[in-house]
């Protein structure tokens, strides 16, 4: 409680604004002034005008984004270790090597990539707008990075473009196994199983719907099911259930964690916004390229 008003005190003094993911713990998601997934929360930032500084809850490549669209303000990240392996899955130099090897093929980036690699990237996506992306975008031949199983998802939805995947994924969604999913339709046959593209393709198969965080949190509000099974991190349950109390949610399985969300602790805030650590500073060079494919984005979606 004393921490949580010593935050709120800073929080006022520094003119700041905490956002956090929606995989972050719940103590973190409660004090934070918007939850949401890494593109709303960086736009979310962009739009406000009435503070300095951006404390970032989540993980490095989400920071960036948010410093990407309001470079002209502090961001702050809790813990500099908090990264994503499936963003460091993509690094500049392969992915330059890649471009060399495919002349002809624009590169579209999922946002779960690091700054120097949006950089050189045509075009950003989400996973909720990446089918809108690959579909509109004017080039037959896509260089998708980092996820594959994403691309796997854009590609049944997409066929008539040739996808060369990346070779990435997220550790924490290869978790899901067909077992689990078996075991949950078995258990709970009147629930709605929905599933994130990160996911591996069996499991994608087998799961009612394929939603991003921010598509599971419009599903489950317009849908009549009572019950639903969550194929993401286990985050992402604590807001589920706190918008939508009057119906039940269950994890996939075990619980699925993302180690690096769950870095960033009360404490590492208070000292986040007492120290101004850990700042996110990028080139000028690096912060205009990759904002370009940020906002070429939209032109698409
Ligand atoms: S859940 Fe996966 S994609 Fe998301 S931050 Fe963690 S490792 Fe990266």
């Amino acid at each position: 409680m004393e921490r949580k008003k010593e935050i709120l005190e800073l929080k006022e003094k520094k003119k700041a604004i905490i956002l956090a993911h929606n995989y972050q713990i719940s103590e973190i998601q409660e004090i934070a002034d918007f939850v949401g997934d890494s593109l709303e929360l960086a736009k979310k930032a962009s739009e406000l005008k009435n503070f300095k500084v951006i404390i970032f809850c989540g993980v490095k490549f989400m920071a960036e984004t948010a410093k990407i669209l309001s470079p002209e303000k502090k961001v702050i990240i809790p813990e500099i270790d908090a990264g994503c392996p499936l963003a460091d899955m993509a690094d500049y130099k392969s992915v330059i090597e890649m471009k060399k090897k495919y002349p002809d093929a624009w590169v579209i980036s999922y946002v779960n990539t690091n700054a120097d690699v949006k950089a050189i990237t045509d075009v950003c996506c989400t996973s909720g707008n990446a089918e809108k992306v690959v579909r509109n975008v004017p080039a037959k031949k896509i260089i998708f990075l980092p996820d594959k199983n994403l691309s796997w998802y854009v590609k049944q939805k997409v066929p008539e473009k040739e996808i060369i995947p990346w070779n990435g994924y997220c550790y924490v969604h290869k978790k899901f196994k067909v077992e689990e999913v078996k075991r949950a339709k078995e258990k709970y046959s009147d629930a709605e199983i929905i599933v994130h593209p990160e996911c591996d393709p069996e499991i994608q198969q087998l799961a009612d719907g394929i939603y991003s965080t921010s598509g599971m949190l419009k599903k489950v509000k317009i849908s009549n099911s009572k019950r639903f099974i969550i194929g993401t991190e286990e985050g992402l349950i604590y807001r589920l259930k706190k918008e939508n109390p009057e119906k039940e949610f269950y994890s996939l399985g075990f619980p699925k964690i993302c180690y690096d969300m769950k870095k960033i602790t009360l404490e590492k805030v208070k000292r986040a916004l007492k120290e101004e650590k850990y700042e996110i500073i990028l080139e000028e060079e690096i912060i205009e390229k990759a904002r370009k494919s940020l906002e070429r984005m939209l032109q698409y979606v």
